[in-house]
């Protein structure tokens, strides 16, 4: 058994080739729930919801949000009715959505999610890192915003000063899912909004010290593959590179993997971690994300 630690992006990139080489009922994903929150009238947990999509293959991996040629009515109705939503929910997606909400507010998240993957077919663990709501505040010099105001309304354009969100508790499974596994896999996923928050629940630095840790990072050279890790990076005085992403896993990491752009930083990683491996880590297409899921599994020691 493998567990992932997940975002929205880089990682269920990686999921997708994880899936190939090693069968989806040997993954356990946890999966952050920082941004969740109620949007148009239903629960929104988008990294869930990409993690759902990724490993039941509708995905949209234009975007790593919604599902593949979904339809739009009920956002253009929504739209004409005077409510201009601020995501941009596709039909099927706001099924799984209204779903989820129904079963959530009934059974927990956890159990929401167990219930829809077996529905979708899927043979992997879904958790969610946490059942309690999380409050995240990004702090810039326009002022104190929601999450998503800042991603998608002010499209991620503010100057970052600072990023704050609340301590929440682990969901049942996921310090077992971490102890219990021959490795764990901290995906190429914003540090800071992504993985920090799963790294921050209690018992899982702890379970991470026993288990052996590998990290993708998700920067290359002094930027990140897509989306404002590197803003969030620099608002929290981390260096924006792989050797800052592996400063902030230093304690627990056992092996870093980096794109072979950044050769150069072997050296000063050495410091930090007992294992660099230098590999191709963009994942364009199926054969990049299979190799990179071939070279972490065969790292194991
Ligand atoms: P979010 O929840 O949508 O913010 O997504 P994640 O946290 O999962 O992922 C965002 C991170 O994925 C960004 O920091 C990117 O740099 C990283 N990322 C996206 N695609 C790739 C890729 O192909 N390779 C690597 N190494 N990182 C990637």
């Amino acid at each position: 058994m493998i567990t992932v630690l997940s975002g929205g992006t880089g990682t269920p990139k990686l999921l997708q080739g994880l899936k190939e080489i090693i069968g989806p009922a040997e993954l356990n994903i946890i999966v952050n729930t920082l941004e969740n929150d109620y949007f148009s009238g239903v629960y929104v947990s988008a990294d869930i919801d990409t993690v759902l999509y990724t490993m039941a293959d509708i995905i949209n991996d234009e975007f790593w949000y919604g599902v593949k040629n979904d339809t739009f009515t009920t956002h253009e109705r929504l739209k004409e009715l005077g409510f201009d939503e601020l995501l941009r929910i596709g039909d099927i997606d706001r099924a799984t959505k209204i779903q989820k909400t129904q079963l959530m507010e009934k059974f927990g998240l956890k159990k929401a999610c167990e219930i829809q993957a077996e529905k979708m077919g899927i043979s992997s663990s879904i958790i969610p890192m946490s059942e309690q709501q999380s409050d995240i505040k990004i702090i810039t010099d326009i002022g104190e915003l929601e999450f998503h105001d800042f991603l998608i309304k002010h499209q991620s354009e503010p100057e970052v000063l600072d990023i704050k969100f609340s301590n929440v508790s682990p969901s049942d499974g996921v310090v077992e899912s971490i102890k219990n596994s021959e490795a764990v896999i901290l995906g190429p996923s914003n540090p800071i909004t992504s993985i920090l928050p799963i790294l921050s629940l209690e018992g899982v630095r702890d379970a991470l010290k026993d288990t052996y840790v590998i990290a993708v990072s998700p920067i290359i050279g002094s930027d990140s593959v897509s989306g404002p890790a590197s803003k969030f990076m620099n608002a929290l005085d981390i260096e924006v590179s792989s050797v800052g992403v592996a400063s902030l896993y230093k304690n627990f990491l056992d092996n870093i993997v980096i794109d072979t752009q950044d050769s150069n930083l072997e050296s000063r990683l050495n410091q930090i971690v007992n294992k660099v491996t230098i590999t191709n880590t963009i994942m364009n297409n199926l054969d990049a994300k299979k190799n990179l899921a071939k070279i972490i599994i065969d790292s194991i020691p």
